[in-house]
């Protein structure tokens, strides 16, 4: 069981949990799913952003002088999301604002006969360890192509990775734990089984499909 895993955050939060629920039905689509996706993932990413280091700064309130809390900017943020099922979060990553982000992105594509993912084009900048990296990968199923895209960033030099999820299955989590056990996952659901197919179970079906609203040739 993935559960009690150290380096694994499964959201604790009511309201996540109903956005949850509602991408689950098979009778959410086109826009409003891909609204309340948007949602979820910014849910997630807020999470992500949970414990980010802070430091002191001396400000002027409209009162006083005081001293509080801003982002520690040592490093600028870069959003990867793994295309086309990780679009879901781009909107919630600007909804973050977070200082100095960026966005670059590797698409993944699944083979429905092997069910495994083989990673296409990217672009992402150079000196990768120079970003607090996320990377938002929809549905962590056999972990396949989230160990793949983590070691493409890591051959970039990529140091500082989270990877955010809407629903991982234990078996993602395992071969993250097995491949990558530096990077913390966040991720809104965790569920265990995988169908024969590798869909997650109960899951929510094709996530790239459903938020991208087509069915592909
Ligand atoms: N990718 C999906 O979109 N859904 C799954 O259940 C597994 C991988």
């Amino acid at each position: 069981m993935a559960h009690g895993h150290p380096n694994l955050t499964v959201l604790q939060n009511a309201r996540a949990e109903d956005l949850l629920t509602e991408l689950r039905k098979k009778e959410t689509s086109g826009a409003d799913f891909r609204r309340k996706a948007d949602r979820l993932a910014a849910i997630v990413l807020y999470e992500a952003a949970k414990n980010l280091t802070r430091v002191d700064m001396l400000i002027e309130t409209p009162v006083s002088k005081s001293t509080q809390p801003v982002l520690l900017q040592d490093k600028p943020y870069l959003l990867v999301p793994v295309l086309g099922a990780g679009a879901a979060f781009v909107s919630g990553f600007n909804e973050l604002d977070l200082p100095g982000g960026g966005i670059g992105y590797v698409a993944a594509r699944r083979d429905h006969e092997t069910h495994i993912a083989s990673l296409g084009y990217s672009r992402l900048p150079a000196n990768l360890w120079k970003y607090k990296i996320i990377v938002g990968e929809p549905m962590l199923a056999t972990g396949g192509s989230g160990r793949d895209v983590i070691g493409l960033l890591k051959g970039l030099g990529a140091e500082d990775i989270t990877l955010c999820c809407i629903i991982a299955a234990d078996q993602g989590v395992m071969e993250m734990q097995a491949s990558h056990s530096d990077v913390k996952i966040i991720t809104a659901g965790l569920d265990r089984f995988l169908t024969a197919k590798a869909y997650i179970n109960p899951g929510l079906g094709d996530f790239g499909d459903r938020y991208l609203g087509v069915i592909p040739a």
